[in-house]
């Protein structure tokens, strides 16, 4: 554990850091989002990535393995392995500075 730029916060903890309240749904740490050395308050979004376990690009944008298209998703997906849960697509996560409620 370094835990350099990286802190998890309690609600409060967070509310205090920002100044205002903040959706209680969500999870707070303190990051270095700007990688300045100066941590602010942000929360954990998820966004879907096709599995780079079994979403294989080749040179030149070609698809060596793909699930196809999915047009739900508006991404091509992986055609389904372990890692993935045979989905083609995996969750990633990202930090996203925080906003007060007004
Ligand atoms: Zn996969």
């Amino acid at each position: 554990m370094s835990g350099s730029g990286f802190k998890k916060l309690t609600i409060k903890e967070a509310e205090k850091h920002i100044g205002g309240r903040l959706d209680r749904r969500r999870k707070y740490f303190l990051w270095n989002f700007h990688d300045d050395g100066q941590p602010i308050v942000c929360h954990d979004s998820t966004f879907l990535v096709a599995c780079s376990g079994c979403l294989e690009m080749g040179d030149y944008g070609s698809v060596l393995c793909s699930g196809g298209w999915d047009e739900k998703r508006k991404m091509e997906i992986g055609c389904g392995c372990e890692e993935c849960g045979y989905t083609g697509v995996r969750r990633g996560h990202f930090p996203v500075p925080a906003e007060t409620i007004r």
